[in-house]
């Protein structure tokens, strides 16, 4: 899937004057236009700037090209690159909004390459303090990754009297459930190694999580390493730091390594901020040790707040 639902723009400070201009480099796309939009998936592929890779959109202008107008192309003068480009598109193609979902890649086919058992899966898990917070679910649902004791102790202090029912499954009713993010995100990772170590037991998964500081796990066969401090905000030191031992963290098959994983996430604790942006490179350099294909799965909630690629600044 692919959607451009930014209703934010993000500013950056100009060095001469002070002044502030907008920064297309940044944006903020909301995922819950994906649920409204469901419905109303584009025809077609999208049109890609051949230069600059832009999407052709509703802003976008096609003009009849004289010279080429026997094969029935037009032409698209890029307006972010100014590229020429000569297409050929149907009316009906052309964005008739601002947000257009395209469907790229078939859940299928997605599956094929999640089959494929040669590249890697890293999962890239947000542990910052907002994925402790919860929502209630109807019904009595149990699930496995509850609050642990340490947890507990640290949540206790924000609790109102009467709310602890929000962190402590204890007082879940049967009518009602009190599920946290991370519960939620751990129930569906479980579910997915499991699958994967059934289905594609030489596959190679790997972990990274982040909050203030980005630990880097690996397949979970050695010790992990964590970035933190200044390093977060120098992508070139944590290329180069995990240049020399992704093949390393990278290398057992999640049949071997699935328990060991697991147990990973569990002790997961949900505190700080969100350094999505050094989290992601760390998650890269994991990824590109797998062949073409591999893939790395987020699970955030929240903005990037910390280190790299933080949002507002
Ligand atoms: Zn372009």
């Amino acid at each position: 899937m692919m959607a451009m639902c930014s209703k934010k723009a993000y500013l950056k400070r100009r060095t001469f004057d002070n002044q502030y201009d907008v920064d297309t480099n940044i944006f903020q796309v909301k995922f819950d236009c994906l649920k409204e939009n469901v419905v109303k998936i584009h025809q077609g592929d999208p049109i890609l700037c051949q230069q600059c890779e832009t999407v052709l959109n509703i802003y976008s202008k096609i003009e009849d090209d004289v010279q080429n107008q026997q094969f029935g192309k037009h032409l698209w003068i890029c307006e972010f690159c100014n590229h020429k480009n000569y297409i050929q598109i149907e009316k009906e193609e052309i964005p008739k909004s601002e947000d257009t979902v395209y469907l790229i890649q078939s859940s299928q086919e997605q599956q094929m390459q999640i089959e494929d058992a040669d590249n890697s899966i890293v999962f890239c898990i947000d542990t910052s303090g907002s994925m402790s917070s919860t929502v209630e679910i109807k019904g009595k649902v149990n699930f496995k990754h509850g609050i642990s004791a340490e947890e507990y102790e640290m949540l206790k202090q924000f609790i109102e009297p009467g709310d602890e029912h929000q962190i402590w499954p204890q007082f879940n009713t049967k009518h009602v459930t009190h599920v946290s993010r991370k519960q939620c995100v751990m129930a569906a990772i479980e579910q997915q190694i499991g699958e994967l170590k059934k289905k594609n037991p030489n596959k190679i998964v790997g972990l990274v999580t982040f909050n203030n500081e980005v630990v880097v796990y690996g397949d979970g066969s050695e010790v992990p390493i964590t970035i933190a401090g200044d390093r977060l905000f120098k992508q070139d030191e944590i290329e180069a730091l995990l240049d020399g031992t992704a093949k390393q963290l990278m290398k057992s098959p999640v049949k071997a390594q699935a328990d060991s994983l697991l147990k990973k996430f569990e002790q997961l604790q949900e505190k700080g901020q969100t350094a999505l942006g050094p989290a992601l490179i760390s998650a890269l350099q994991l990824a590109k040790i797998g062949k073409p294909g591999s893939m790395i799965i987020i699970c955030t909630d929240g903005l990037a707040n910390f280190g790299i690629g933080i949002f507002g600044k």
